[in-house]
C-alpha cells in the first residue's frame, strides 16, 4: 500500500525552523518515512545541543537495540540520540530515530525503565503511528512536519515559528497510546527487560505531573498520560504474567549515565552539592566518591578531583585509572598520567575516552607516531568523539596525509553542527583520499552538506 505524507499547504506561509525543500513523492511509506527521518537528523545534527559522550551514547544504544534486535529484520536501522536537556522527554521520528532527552535519563531507576520508554517509541515507529495520524488529520505537509518534530525535539527551536498547535498536532492519540505500550512491553519481554519497568516510570510520570506546579513533564505532552492508561497497561501486564519485578537498584553503568547525563544538564555546582552529599551519607562507597571525582574533574577542581579519586580506589572502585589519568595530565603530571592512561588504553580497547586522553598525553610528550595510533583506536571505537576527531586530522595533516587531515577535521565539524566548514574540508579532502571507507563516508555526506549550504 502506498501512503503518502499529506502536502497540503497551509494558508498563508509559516516561517519554520527548518527550511526544507519538499521533496518529489515517494513510492512506499518505509522510503518517505527513512526520507523523513535522514533528513531530520541531519539537520538535527547542525539545531539541536546532543550529548555526545561515549558512556552516554553507548548505554542507550546498547538497550535500544537489543530491543530492535528482537523484532527480526527491520526496513529501518534504528538510530538513538540523547538531547542536551534536563527536562524528561523523549520522542521517536519515523525512519527509526529516537531522541531521548539527558533528563529523562537522570530519572531512570533501571535499566528496565530505559527499555520501557524505548520500547514504547520504538513500537510509535513500527507501527507507523505518526504517519498513519498525519493521514488522517491532513493538517501537515512534509516541511511543516519536520518543523514540528524539531519543535517537540527541542521547544525552543520551533515553538515561536510553529506555535503550540503544531505541537498538539503531533500528539498520539489514545489508541496509539495503548498500542505503544503494549507492543512496547512485548518487545521487553522479548528482549529480556521486565515490562513492568514501563509501568513504573509512566506511575513515575503520573505523580510528577499531579503534583508538579510547573506543568507536565514535555514528555507528557505528546504522549498523554491518563489513569486509564496506566490500569490498561497494569492490565496487559498481570494477563501476560509481565508483572515481575525490576531489578531493584541501579546498576554501575547506569549511575555513571545518570551522573554524566546530570552535567550536561545542569550548573556543576548544583551537581557537585548533590554528589557531595552523597559522599557524607555514604562515606564507605566507593562509588559514590568515584561519582564525586567525575562532578570534581568536570567542574575543573582538578586537586580535588585527584584526592578523591585516590580515596575511591583506596575503596576499592574499579575502573578509577582512567580519570585519575585525566586528572594527572590536566595537573601537568604527566609520567604518573600516562601510565594510567596506558593501562586504561590497553585494558580495554573499546573505551574511546581512554584511547583518546592517552593519545593526547603521547602527543604532549612528543610521541606523535604512537598518539596518532591512539587516535586512531578511539575513532574506531567511537566515531562521535569530535575530539578524537580533530586531533587525528590534525596529526594527519602535520605528517603530510593531506586527504585523511581535512577529512577528520570535517568530520569534527560536522560533530559540531558547523556544516559550511564541514562542506569545504571534505570538498579538498575528495580530491586527495584514496579509495576506502574515507572516501566513501566523503561521497555519502557531500551532497547532504551541498543541499544544506544551498539552503541557507
Ligand atoms: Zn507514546
Amino acid at each position: 500500500m502506498t501512503r503518502r505524507f499529506p502536502r497540503r499547504l497551509l494558508a498563508g506561509s509559516v516561517a519554520l525552523a527548518f527550511a526544507w525543500q519538499v521533496p518529489c513523492v515517494l513510492a512506499t511509506t518505509d522510503e518517505t518515512e527513512r526520507d523523513l527521518g535522514r533528513r531530520f537528523a541531519f539537520e538535527a545534527g547542525a539545531q539541536i545541543p546532543l550529548v555526545r559522550d561515549p558512556e552516554v551514547v553507548a548505554y542507550l544504544r546498547r538497550i535500544g537495540e537489543r530491543i530492535v534486535a528482537g523484532l527480526g529484520p527491520q526496513p529501518f536501522d534504528y538510530e538513538f540520540f540523547v538531547v542536551r536537556d534536563p527536562k524528561v522527554n523523549a520522542f521517536a521520528v519515523p525512519g527509526g530515530f529516537v531522541y531521548v532527552h539527558s533528563g529523562l535519563l537522570t530519572r531512570v531507576d533501571s535499566d528496565d525503565e530505559l527499555a520501557g520508554v524505548l520500547g514504547h517509541e520504538i513500537a510509535h515507529v513500527h507501527a507507523h503511528h505518526l504517519a498513519r495520524q498525519q493521514e488522517a488529520t491532513q493538517w501537515l505537509n512534509y516541511a511543516q512536519l519536520l518543523g514540528a518534530l524539531a519543535s517537540v525535539v527541542q521547544p525552543a527551536l520551533g515553538a515561536a515559528a510553529m506555535g503550540a498547535s503544531a505541537t498538539a498536532q503531533l500528539q498520539y492519540k489514545r489508541e496509539f497510546e495503548q498500542e505503544a505500550d503494549y507492543m512496547g512491553a512485548r518487545y521487553m519481554h522479548q528482549a529480556g527487560f521486565a515490562p513492568r519497568g514501563m509501568l513504573d516510570f509512566f506511575h513515575k510520570l503520573w505523580q510528577e505531573q499531579r503534583l508538579a506546579s510547573s506543568g507536565a513533564p514535555p514528555y507528557l505532552l505528546t504522549h498523554p498520560l491518563s489513569e486509564e492508561r496506566l490500569t490498561r497497561l497494569e492490565a496487559v501486564l498481570r494477563t501476560s504474567q509481565w508483572s515481575g519485578a525490576t531489578t531493584p537498584t541501579p546498576s554501575r553503568e547506569l549511575r555513571r549515565v545518570r551522573l554524566l547525563a546530570r552535567l550536561r544538564g545542569a550548573p556543576a555546582q548544583d551537581v557537585l552539592n548533590a554528589y557531595q552529599s552523597q559522599v557524607k551519607a555514604q562515606p564507605q562507597d566507593a562509588e559514590a566518591r568515584y561519582e564525586l571525582g567525575v562532578v570534581l574533574l568536570e567542574s575543573g577542581s582538578y586537586d580535588a578531583a585527584r584526592e578523591t579519586f585516590e580515596q575511591a580506589r583506596a575503596l576499592g572502585a574499579p575502573g578509577v585509572d582512567r580519570d585519575l589519568g585525566r586528572t594527572l595530565l590536566r595537573l601537568r603530571q604527566k609520567e604518573e598520567a600516562r601510565e594510567l592512561l596506558a593501562r586504561a588504553a590497553e585494558s580495554d580497547p573499546s573505551d574511546a575516552l581512554a584511547q583518546l586522553e592517552y593519545g593526547r598525553v603521547l602527543e604532549e610528550m612528543g610521541d606523535s607516531e604512537a598518539a596518532l595510533a591512539a587516535y586512531r583506536r578511539a575513532v574506531a571505537a567511537y566515531p562521535d568523539l569530535e575530539d578524537a576527531q580533530r586531533q587525528l586530522g590534525i596529526l594527519e595533516g602535520r605528517r603530510g596525509q593531506r586527504g585523511f587531515g581535512f577529512y577528520h577535521l570535517g568530520k569534527a565539524q560536522v560533530l559540531r553542527g558547523e556544516y559550511p566548514a564541514a562542506l569545504s574540508q571534505f570538498e579538498k579532502a575528495e580530491s586527495e583520499l584514496p579509495a576506502g571507507p574515507e572516501q566513501a563516508d566523503v561521497k555519502e555526506l557531500l551532497p547532504q552538506l551541498r543541499e544544506y549550504a544551498g539552503r541557507r
